[in-house]
């Protein structure tokens, strides 16, 4: 394992607390701060702390991560439901409202974890 190079101090916070404090929603940083303005729009920079999060785009990142986990749960789901004990039209639209309803609960969780790794990683942003 390598050590944090002096360049990006942020990689020497522990993963665990940055992964942890983006999954509940707070700034990497401090963890005080709110990461999100709305729903998935992230403040400019955090209230406690100041550090700029603006600039971090996840892109696809959090859309990727939200389909792998939903699509797993959902394949396994489809797989044990009673499919023969109510018409094609519940079952269908039953899951379909769960998939989009999941969909929805983990993407935050998706884009702060996201945003995380790359306030960790001090990726620049210069596509901005
Ligand atoms: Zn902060």
């Amino acid at each position: 394992m390598t050590s944090p190079s002096p360049e990006k101090p942020n990689a020497a916070q522990d993963f665990w607390l940055t992964v942890l404090r983006t999954l509940i929603g707070r700034c990497p940083k401090c963890g005080h701060g709110r990461l999100f303005k709305s729903y998935l729009k992230p403040v400019e920079q955090c209230a406690t702390c100041g550090e700029a999060l603006g600039h971090i785009r996840a892109d696809d990142g959090p859309a990727w991560l939200t389909i792998l986990v939903v699509g797993h749960i959902m394949g396994s789901l489809m797989l044990a439901l009673p499919w023969d004990e109510y018409s094609d039209t519940v079952m269908i639209s039953g899951v379909t409202a769960l998939t989009i309803v999941m969909s929805l609960a983990v993407l935050p969780y998706a884009k702060g974890f996201f945003i995380g790794m790359i306030w960790r990683a001090e990726c620049v942003g210069t596509e901005k």
